[in-house]
């Protein structure tokens, strides 16, 4: 019978990464707009301070979820290995081990038994993989795909600062740090909400931080700019 009940555990990967990326990007983007354009700089400066950082945080997004992720499938593929190793050597421990796992999670010692055997039978490896390593098909590490879902999300939370400096408004460095916090709570509270929890909570978390994060890049900006002149 197909399983019914709606898991949000299904999206969490891609979400996680989606919404990291993008907070990002913004966080990050908003907050060297705002550093350069409280230091005085001219408009072509904050523009193109703002592509670079777009550019180079996207690659280094990309690079560090690549390299983290790779390392777990590593890890996951020398487990896997090691697994298909002593169930080719030693099987009737590994059948102990996989009843022992069944008895913990309160089966009877019978009952337990006989489930590991019928699993055994049926695919020894995934039921070891699954139950002993935690190592689900769903959630297999995907490097490639969550390099381009970071790259991807922190250049489109960097472009909407980069938007703002675009229209190139008067006072520029309060509607970059507005919209960005407008941009930054409806992430929060899109996230929250995709994952189940307090959208408010959500909320305030993204924005609290995205704010001291500029308010500290406008001061360091304000000073550069004092002693320049
Ligand atoms: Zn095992």
């Amino acid at each position: 019978m197909r399983h019914s009940e709606f898991h949000r555990s299904h999206r969490i990967g891609w979400l996680r990464a989606a919404v990291l990326g993008a907070n990002d990007g913004i966080v990050s983007t908003a907050s060297l707009v705002i550093g350069v354009a409280s230091a005085n700089a001219s408009h072509e400066a904050i523009l193109l301070t703002g592509v670079a950082g777009l550019v180079s945080g996207a690659m280094s997004m990309a690079a560090g979820e690549y390299v983290s992720v790779s390392s777990q499938a590593d890890t996951e593929a020398a487990d896997i290995a090691r697994e298909t190793e002593e169930l080719a050597t030693q099987p009737e421990h590994e059948l102990e081990e996989l009843t022992g796992i069944y008895i913990s999670r309160g089966l009877t010692a019978d009952l337990a038994k006989k489930v590991a055997m019928q699993l055994t039978a049926h695919n020894a490896l995934a039921a070891h993989a699954r139950d002993e390593l935690g190592i689900i098909e769903a959630m297999n590490a995907r490097p490639v795909q969550a390099a381009l879902a970071s790259a991807s999300t922190f250049a489109l939370g960097a472009l909407l600062p980069l938007l703002v400096v675009l229209l190139n408004p008067t006072s520029l460095v309060m509607c970059v740090a507005l919209m960005s916090l407008v941009f930054l709570a409806f992430l929060g509270g899109l996230a929250a909400k995709a994952g189940g929890a307090g959208i408010l909570k959500g909320l305030l978390r993204v924005t609290f931080w995205g704010a001291l994060a500029m308010l500290a890049t406008a001061g360091v900006g304000s000073l550069f700019g004092v002693v320049a002149t």
